[in-house]
C-alpha cells in the first residue's frame, strides 16, 4: 500500500506493508548505489539494520546512537555530523533513519543541516514514529532548556513503514502510539473514531490488516493536514488536541514514567471534559472517548500530586499562546475539532479541579 503526501515543492511516497526494510527498489536511487548513511540506536540495530544491509550492503557506514529521548541532543548531532565529515560523504549522500520518533528527528535534522541539507529516507520502527513523527517533515534535537527547539522542516525522500516492526515493540511503546491513532480519529474523523471503537481489541492484537487500515488512515490524516499547512500557520496546529493538557503531566513529571502517548491520551479525555462543560459536545460524547481511550491500555486519569492551579500553570507555560491566552484545541463536536482561545477560563478551571483531585 501507499499513501502519497504532496507539499508544495515535495512530493514522496509512504510505503506500508511488510518485508519493505530489504526491499533495494524501495529506495533512492543513490542509496542503492552505495551513497548511504545509516542512523539508529542500539535497540533498532540489532533487530533491523541487517535488512537495510541487504538491501544496500553491507560496506554502507551506520551511525549506532544510544538509546533513549536524552541523546536526541546537539552532542549527539555534533558526533552524526562529525562522523559525516570524516567519511567525506557528498552531497548526494542519502541519510537513513532506523529507528523510532528519536532516531528519526535526529537524523532528519541532521540530513537537513548536512552540507545545507541532503536526501533522507525514513524507516519508522515504533507505532508512534509510523503514524506521526516519520510524516511531515518536522525535525529537531532538544536544548536543556526545551524539547524539540532547535529543528527545522525537512521532507524525506519515501517514507518505508514496515509493519513487521512492530512484531518486537513492547506492548507500552505500542499502545503510546494507539493515542495518537486515536487523535486522528477525535479531530477530524468521526468514521475512523468509529472504527477504532469495534477494531480496538484487533488493533492491540496487531491484527495486519487491521493495523495496516489504522496506520494508513492515520498517515493520510496527517499528510493532509501537513499539505495544507506545513509550517503551522492555522490547521497542523489541530495536531495538539490533547497536547497542552498533556504536556502539562509531562511537565509535573519531569518527563519521566509517562510516555508522551499517555500523556495525550488523558490530555485528550479532558479536551472532551471541556468541550462538554461548554455544552458543544455531550456527556455521552465523552464518555465514548474515555471509553475508547481506556479500551486501548491508556490513562483517563492525571497521575497524583498534580494539583488544578499547578496544571493550570504548566498549561500556560505551553508555547501555543496567542497574546498571552493558551489556545486549546477542543470539539465543535466528536470528530470535528478547532484550536480555540474563547473558552471560559471558570470551565477550564472546573475541568481541572474534576481531574486533579
Ligand atoms: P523512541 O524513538 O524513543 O522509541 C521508543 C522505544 O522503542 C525506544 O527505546 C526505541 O529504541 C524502541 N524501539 C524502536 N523501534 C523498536 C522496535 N521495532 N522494536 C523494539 N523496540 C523498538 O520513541 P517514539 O515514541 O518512537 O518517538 C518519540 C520522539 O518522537 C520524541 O522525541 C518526540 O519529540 C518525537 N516526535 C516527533 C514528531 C515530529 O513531527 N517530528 C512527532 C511526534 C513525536
Ligand atoms: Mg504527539
Amino acid at each position: 500500500m501507499r499513501v502519497d503526501v504532496d507539499i508544495p515543492g515535495k512530493h514522496y511516497p509512504i510505503h506500508l506493508g511488510r518485508n519493505l526494510i530489504a526491499n533495494a527498489q524501495l529506495y533512492p536511487e543513490g542509496a542503492r548505489n552505495g551513497r548511504a548513511f545509516v542512523i539508529t540506536n542500539d535497540t533498532v540495530a540489532p533487530l533491523y539494520l541487517n535488512q537495510v544491509q541487504a538491501a544496500l550492503g553491507d560496506q554502507l557506514p551506520v551511525h549506532v546512537m544510544p538509546d533513549g529521548e536524552r541523546f536526541k541532543s546537539m552532542e549527539q548531532l555534533s558526533a552524526v555530523l562529525d562522523k559525516m565529515l570524516a567519511l567525506k560523504l557528498g552531497r548526494d549522500t542519502t541519510i537513513i533513519a532506523l529507528g523510532g520518533g528519536v532516531v528519526g528527528d535526529l537524523a532528519g535534522f541532521a540530513a537537513a543541516v548536512y552540507q545545507r541539507g541532503i536526501p533522507l529516507v525514513q524507516i519508522p520502527t515504533t507505532l508512534l514514529s509510523q503514524v506521526d513523527s516519520s510524516v511531515g517533515g518536522k525535525t529537531a534535537v532538544n536544548h536543556p532548556l526545551g524539547k524539540n527547539m532547535i529543528g527545522a522542516f525537512h521532507q524525506p525522500d519515501c517514507v518505508l513503514t514496515d509493519l513487521n516492526t512492530l512484531d518486537t515493540l513492547p506492548a507500552r511503546e505500542f499502545k503510546a502510539g494507539v493515542a495518537e491513532v486515536i487523535k486522528y480519529g477525535l479531530l477530524g474523523d468521526i468514521d475512523f473514531f468509529t472504527w477504532l471503537e469495534s477494531h480496538m481489541e484487533a488493533l492491540l492484537a496487531r491484527d495486519g490488516e487491521t493495523l495496516s487500515h489504522a496506520i494508513a488512515t492515520s498517515c493520510r490524516h496527517k499528510a493532509q493536514v501537513v499539505s495544507a499547512d506545513e509550517k503551522e500557520k492555522g490547521q497542523r496546529a489541530l495536531l495538539n488536541l490533547g497536547h497542552t493538557f498533556g504536556h502539562a503531566i509531562e511537565a509535573h513529571l519531569e518527563y519521566r514514567d509517562w510516555l508522551h502517548g499517555e500523556a495525550v491520551a488523558t490530555g485528550m479525555c479532558m479536551a472532551a471534559e471541556l468541550s462538554q462543560r461548554h455544552g458543544w459536545i455531550s456527556r455521552a460524547d465523552c464518555q465514548r472517548v474515555d471509553a475508547l481511550i481506556s479500551k486501548a491500555g491508556l490513562p483517563t486519569a492525571v497521575p497524583s500530586g498534580l494539583s488544578a492551579e499547578r496544571m493550570r500553570a504548566l498549561m500556560q507555560g505551553d508555547k501555543k499562546t496567542a497574546a498571552g491566552r493558551v489556545r486549546l484545541v477542543l470539539f465543535r463536536a466528536l470528530g470535528d475539532a478547532l484550536l480555540s482561545a474563547d473558552y471560559d477560563d471558570a470551565l477550564l478551571m472546573q475541568t481541572l479541579q474534576h481531574y486533579c483531585r
